[in-house]
């Protein structure tokens, strides 16, 4: 079933209480170094504000672990927020305790206001599962989640890059708001819709690309998608894993040896389904892992002393023309060492093979991290039909797990 959203609720003279992720990156100076994370929550701002509400948002920014941390303080996103508003923003210097509480009081329909990292607080990220364990976490969990929920009427989550913990804003606040509204933002909205529809209801053919480093972040997904996908595209190191359980020489190549037995095992699980499995055909290899360093393309075995940096020109031509066809594109993980060039090629091609598709009609989603990075740098991003803003999060919704933070809130 649907969630609501905040175009379901009545705003007007309400306090409300907003999830947002705003973990922006910032340089030494703490300058804000890309705001795209404050912009994509801004049509869910806006609409609150505009109806007349009176906005809290809270976040969280880095690992400060628990203390406060003027390095990882929200400060300069109430001063960015603020800009791209035309507006004030009040900035509350904790995001509890009673200077806060009477700053939320004061706030008038309209007005806006930040608080200061959820993070410099422990009780943020106390586990669900310890909470349960112990008592006296449980406690500090639920009376630091009461102080957040008392600030507001309503709760509206738009965080889609934490949406897969069960960090104490996303789960807790919300839980003891119940009986009150709890809804999703429009950016988490059109998340699930872009990840659910690939999912449930996928034009065919249906393509998924897995690259990055780790296999072993990415078995979860590939046992999830070969049910649904009619095809596999399998790049990056993770691709060494599998050649070398098949027994082939893959020199200094990044391997996960722990994961052998469990490539052979997806490798006949995708055929028993009928899912193809497309593996590079040639590889890029160098001896550094330095711009420029001298590489050699090679086909078979890789020698020692040379490490599997990126695919290889056939095997980037392959690659596209699986793609030609596709309808609908779900792609994660890079196909090289793509931050350091010449290896980012292989990346480039299946960035510009996905844009083709998309420009032919296929739905494309791109799930966050490296490959929206990619993407980016490409000044591709207009080319794709949805580039998700939670790379670890669009990781577990194409797992099939559950978001409990989520699942809690009101549904239709
Ligand atoms: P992940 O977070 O698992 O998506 O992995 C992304 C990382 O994988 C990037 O930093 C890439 O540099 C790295 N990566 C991709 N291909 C290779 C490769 N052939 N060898 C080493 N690292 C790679």
């Amino acid at each position: 079933m649907a969630k609501k959203t905040v175009a379901d609720i009545d705003a007007k003279g309400k306090k409300v209480l907003m999830r947002c992720d705003f973990n922006v990156p910032l340089d030494e100076n703490c300058n804000i170094t890309s705001d795209d994370r404050i912009v994509k929550a801004l049509p869910t701002i806006k609409s609150i504000l505009e109806r007349g509400g009176a906005l809290i948002l809270m976040s969280h920014l880095g690992r400060p672990k628990g203390q406060r941390n003027e390095k990882m303080s929200l400060a300069p996103v109430a001063k960015r927020l603020s800009e791209l508003l035309g507006k004030d923003v009040v900035f509350a210097d904790d995001c509890i305790g009673p200077e806060t509480k009477a700053k939320a009081q004061a706030l008038k329909a309209a007005d806006c206001m930040l608080l200061e990292n959820l993070r410099f607080h422990k009780e943020e990220t106390i586990k669900d599962k310890a909470a349960k364990e112990d008592e006296q976490l449980r406690r500090a969990k639920d009376d630091f989640a009461k102080e957040l929920a008392d600030l507001a009427d309503i709760y509206v989550d738009d965080a889609f890059g934490t949406a897969h913990r069960d960090n104490t804003s996303m789960y807790t606040v919300p839980a003891v708001m119940e009986g009150k509204p709890r809804v999703i933002g429009f950016l988490i909205e059109k998340e699930l819709k872009f990840l659910g529809q690939a999912l449930s209801e996928p034009k065919r053919p249906f393509v998924a690309i897995l690259g990055g480093a780790k296999v072993s972040d990415k078995i979860g997904v590939i046992e999830n998608l070969i049910d649904k996908v009619d095809r596999i595209l399998i790049g990056g190191a993770m691709a060494y894993t599998f050649y070398k359980a098949e027994g082939r020489t893959i020199g200094n190549s990044l391997c996960e040896d722990d994961f052998l037995d469990k490539a052979t095992e997806l490798v006949k699980q995708a055929k028993d389904a009928e899912c193809e499995m497309v593996f590079p055909v040639d590889t890029i290899v160098a001896q550094k892992l330095k711009p420029n360093a001298g590489n050699k393309v090679v086909t078979g075995d890789i020698e020692p002393d040379w490490q599997g940096v990126d695919i290889g020109p056939e095997s980037r031509k392959l690659f596209a023309e699986k793609l030609n066809s596709a309808k609908t594109i779900v792609w994660n993980g890079p196909m090289g060492v793509f931050e350091i060039p010449p290896f980012d090629e292989g990346t480039k091609t299946v960035a510009m093979a996905v844009a083709e598709a998309t420009d032919k009609g296929a739905q494309s989603i791109i799930g966050g991290g490296d490959s929206a990075s990619a993407v980016q740098k490409l000044g591709l991003e207009d080319k794709i039909s949805h580039i998700s803003t939670g790379g670890g999060a669009s990781l577990e919704f194409l797992e099939g797990k559950k978001f409990v933070c989520l699942e809690i809130l009101d549904e239709k």
